[in-house]
C-alpha cells in the first residue's frame, strides 16, 4: 500500500451484539471506506444496512472538539480538577454512596474495567451501573440462577447445526440483522430446519418461519412452563443428565404443572404445535432477546426456557442450547469486567467475602463495599430524591432512553452535579450537565469488546481523535490520579488494562468463575495490536469452545439449577383511561438515540420519523387514518406520533420505535410514556408492557 492507496484496517461493528467485523480503509478525505471482514467468525464478510453505512457516520461536523463547563470552554486541567473536587466535596460531606457513575454498553472493555475499579475499589461504592440493565439483565439473572455464573454456553455455528431454532421476543431480522442472514442461508442449504418466531406482533423476522405464535405480552413462562409440561408427559426428558447434572427437577416441573398456559393467549393447536415441534427435534436453539428481558419477570422468563433446555440435556452440545442475543455491542465485555452494580469484574460475586477480599487485594484498593450498588432505575430515583448528588454519565443519553425519561430528566435538572463524556455535546443528557467532557469513539480508540457467543474482537483506532477528544479510559484513569490513586490509574495504554484483567480472570478462574482469559495475561503490545478475534475462555488448558456439554455448571453443587417459575402478568395494567399496551423496540436502520446512525441520510430514508403501529379495528374504533398523527399518552408522559396501520399487531396493543430524540422529532420520544416497573431480580425495566390512551392529533 502507498499513501494513496492506504491498507485496511480490521475493526469491530459497534452497533449490535452480533459483533460483525468490519475493514475500515481511510479514504483520504477524513472518511471511511467500509466492508465485511471475511476472516471475522460472527460474519464472515457480510454486514447489515447498519454496519456497511459506517463511514458514513465518522464526521466530525457535529463533534464536541473540547471541554465545557457551565457552558463555556475549558481546558482539560480545569474541567478534570473540577470534577474531582465535586466529587471528593460530595464523598467527604455525604460518603460514598452519594456519588454514581452510569454507564454504557458501548463503552470499550478496558473503558468498563477502569470505571468499574474506580468506583468500586477506590471510591468504594458499587454505584456504578449501566444502561446494560436496561438491555441484558434479566439474562444475567437467569443465567446466575441457573449455571451459577452468568455463562452463554453455546456459539453462533449452533444455529447453522439445529434442526429447530426458537426465535423468541427477538427480531432478529433487524436487530441482529447478520446472524438473522446465517439462519436464513443455514435453512436453504437444509430446508428441513425449522423456525418458530414468538412475538406478539409479526415482524420481518416472521418471514421465515414455519409457526410464528403471536403470544399475549408477558405470556412467555407459562409458554415455556407448558413445554416443560409437555417435555415431561411426552417422555422427553433426559433422565440420565438430570440424576447426573441438574437439581430443581420434581419442583420446576411441580410449580408448571400449575400454571395455566391459556394466560399466553395462544390457541390450543398452536401450543401443541410448537410444544411438539419443539419435542421431536432433536437439536434446539432457543435464541431470546429483549421480549424476554425487558419485562418485569424477565429472569422468570429466562429460567423458563433455561428449564426446558436443562431438562432435556439440550445445552452445551453442537446445534443445541438456549442463546440470548445481546443488544449492545459490548454488553457482554461489560458484565465481564464489572460494568453491573451487583457485580465485580470478571464475574466475581459482590457479595461474597472470597470473592472481594480476593479483587480488594489484587488492585491493592483501599475500599470494597460489601453489597449492591444501585441499578439504573433506582440510581436516577435517589438522584432525584437527593441521595446521589453527583452522578458521571458515560456514552449513553439517558434523559431519552429510561424508562419514565421525563423523570430522569427533572432528576439531572436538580442534581448538584453531573458529568457526561460523550462524543457530542448536543445530546438531551449533555444538555443537562454541568461539565461535558469531549471523548473518542469508533474508529478513533482502541479496544476490546465480546459479542453474544463470548468472542473478544478488537476496535481499532484508524482516525485520529477530533479536537482535544481523549480516550474514556485515558479521562477515567487520569481522574483516578487526580484523586490520589497514582499508581493504580497509571495506564498508558488500554493494552496495559486488558493484561490487568486478564490476570484478575485468572483469579477469578481459581475461586470457580467461567470467565478466565488468564492465558493472555502476559500479551505483549503488538500481540494485542495483532489481536485476532477469540472465544473465552482462555486459559492455559483451554480455548474456547461450549460450556456445559460435559454436565459441569459453576453453582456450588456443580449442577445445573432448574428454578419453579410462576407466571407473573405484566405490571402495568389496561384500563378506561390507558386501554392499549404499548410495545417498544428497534427499526432496522437506527441504533439507540441515533447519536451515530441519525447523520447519515441513506439510514434515515428507511423509516424517516417516529410512528405508532396499530391494528385496523383499532384505527377505525379510534377515527384514525393512514399517516394520521396521534397522541400517545401515558401516565407518565406523552408524544405525537404517525400512525401506521396493520395486522402484523393485535387488537389492544401498539408498537413504537425507540430511537427519536428531540433533534430528529420534537415529540417523538417514547421512553416518557414506558412504566418504570422493574424486575424484582434483575433490575431491569419492563420496557415491552406500558399502558397508553391514543388520540387523534
Ligand atoms: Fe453491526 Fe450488528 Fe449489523 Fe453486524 S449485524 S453489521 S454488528 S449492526
Amino acid at each position: 500500500p502507498t499513501l494513496a492507496q492506504p491498507c485496511a484496517r480490521r475493526t469491530t461493528c459497534p452497533y449490535c451484539g452480533v459483533g460483525c467485523g468490519v475493514l475500515a480503509t481511510p479514504d483520504g478525505i477524513g472518511g471511511l471506506t467500509i466492508k465485511g471482514d471475511p476472516d471475522h467468525p460472527a460474519n464472515f464478510g457480510r454486514l447489515c444496512s447498519k454496519g456497511s453505512a459506517l463511514g458514513e457516520t465518522v464526521t466530525t461536523e457535529d463533534r464536541l472538539l473540547y471541554p465545557v463547563v457551565a457552558g463555556a470552554r475549558s481546558g482539560w486541567d480545569d474541567a478534570l480538577d473540577l470534577v474531582v473536587r465535586k466529587f471528593q466535596d460530595m464523598i467527604a460531606k455525604h460518603g460514598p454512596d452519594s456519588v454514581a457513575f452510569y454507564v454504557s454498553g458501548q463503552m470499550l472493555s478496558e473503558d468498563y474495567y477502569v470505571a468499574n475499579k474506580l468506583m468500586k475499589g477506590f471510591i468504594g461504592s458499587a454505584n456504578i451501573d449501566t444502561n446494560s440493565r436496561l438491555c441484558m439483565a434479566s439474562t444475567v439473572a437467569g443465567h446466575k440462577r441457573a449455571f451459577g455464573t452468568d455463562t452463554v454456553p453455546g456459539q453462533y455455528t449452533d444455529l447453522e447445526q439445529a434442526d429447530l431454532i426458537v426465535l423468541t421476543g427477538s427480531n432478529l431480522a433487524w436487530c441482529h440483522p447478520v446472524l438473522y442472514q446465517r439462519i436464513v442461508a443455514a435453512k436453504k442449504a437444509r430446508p428441513q430446519m425449522k423456525v418458530i418466531n414468538i412475538d406478539p406482533r409479526r415482524t420481518a423476522t416472521s418471514d421465515i418461519a414455519d409457526l410464528h405464535l403471536s403470544i399475549r405480552p408477558g405470556g412467555d413462562a407459562a409458554l415455556f412452563n407448558r413445554l416443560l409440561v409437555e417435555i415431561y408427559a411426552q417422555g422427553a426428558i433426559d433422565a440420565d443428565f438430570i440424576r447426573d447434572h441438574v437439581e430443581g427437577f420434581d419442583a420446576a416441573l411441580a410449580t408448571a404443572h400449575r400454571c395455566d398456559s391459556a394466560v399466553t393467549g395462544l390457541s390450543e393447536a398452536d401450543l401443541q404445535a410448537f410444544c411438539d415441534l419443539w419435542i421431536t427435534s432433536h437439536k434446539v436453539v432457543t435464541v431470546f432477546s429483549q421480549g424476554v428481558n425487558q419485562s418485569s419477570s424477565g429472569s422468570d422468563k429466562v429460567n423458563a426456557i433455561l428449564n426446558c433446555h436443562l431438562a432435556t440435556g439440550r445445552i452445551g452440545k453442537p446445534g443445541c442450547g438456549p442463546f440470548s442475543m445481546t443488544g449492545q455491542p459490548n454488553a457482554m465485555g461489560g458484565r465481564e469486567v464489572g460494568g453491573l452494580a451487583n457485580m465485580l469484574a470478571c464475574h466475581l460475586d459482590i457479595e461474597n467475602a472470597d470473592h472481594r477480599s480476593a479483587v480488594k487485594t489484587f488492585w491493592n484498593a483501599p475500599a470494597m463495599p460489601v453489597e449492591a450498588g444501585l441499578k439504573a432505575v433506582d440510581m436516577f430515583r435517589a438522584v432525584a430524591d437527593g441521595r446521589i448528588k453527583a452522578i458521571w454519565i458515560i456514552c449513553t443519553n439517558p434523559v431519552v432512553s429510561m424508562p419514565e425519561a421525563d423523570a430522569v430528566r427533572t432528576a439531572l435538572e436538580g442534581c448538584d452535579f453531573v458529568v457526561v463524556s460523550d462524543m457530542y455535546g448536543n445530546t438531551d443528557t449533555a444538555k443537562l450537565a454541568d461539565v461535558i467532557l469531549p471523548a473518542t469513539g469508533w474508529g478513533e480508540k482502541d479496544g476490546t469488546v465480546t459479542n453474544s457467543e463470548r468472542c473478544i474482537s478488537r476496535q481499532r483506532a484508524i482516525l485520529p481523535p477530533p479536537g482535544e477528544a481523549r480516550h474514556d479510559w485515558d479521562i477515567i484513569a487520569d481522574v483516578g490520579r487526580r484523586m490520589g490513586w497514582a499508581s493504580a490509574f497509571d495506564y498508558q495504554s488500554p493494552a496495559e488494562i486488558f493484561r490487568e484483567y486478564a490476570a484478575l480472570s485468572g483469579i477469578a478462574g481459581q475461586l470457580g468463575r467461567d470467565f478466565d482469559i488468564s492465558a493472555m495475561q502476559e500479551i505483549s503490545d503488538s500481540e494485542y495490536g495483532d489481536l485476532a478475534p477469540l472465544h473465552w475462555p482462555q486459559t492455559a488448558h483451554r480455548a474456547g469452545g461450549r460450556f456445559f456439554g460435559d454436565g459441569r455448571f459453576f453453582t456450588p453443587s456443580g449442577r445445573g439449577r432448574m428454578l419453579p417459575i410462576q407466571f407473573r402478568p405484566p405490571q402495568s395494567v389496561p384500563s378506561a383511561d390507558y386501554p392499549y399496551v404499548l410495545n417498544t423496540g428497534r427499526v432496522r436502520d437506527h441504533w439507540h438515540t441515533m447519536t451515530r446512525t441519525g447523520t447519515s441520510a441513506r439510514l434515515s430514508q428507511h423509516l424517516a420519523e417516529p410512528f405508532i403501529e396499530i391494528h385496523p379495528d383499532d384505527a377505525a374504533d379510534l377515527g384514525l387514518a393512514v399517516a394520521d398523527l396521534a397522541w400517545i399518552r401515558s401516565p407518565h408522559g406523552h408524544a405525537i406520533l404517525r400512525v401506521l396501520i396493520t395486522d402484523r399487531i393485535g387488537r389492544g396493543q401498539a408498537f413504537a420505535p425507540m430511537h427519536w430524540t428531540s433533534q430528529y422529532a420534537s415529540r417523538g420520544q417514547i421512553d416518557t410514556l414506558v412504566s418504570a416497573h422493574v424486575d424484582p431480580v434483575s433490575g431491569q425495566p419492563e420496557s415491552k408492557a406500558s399502558v397508553v390512551r391514543i388520540e387523534k392529533y
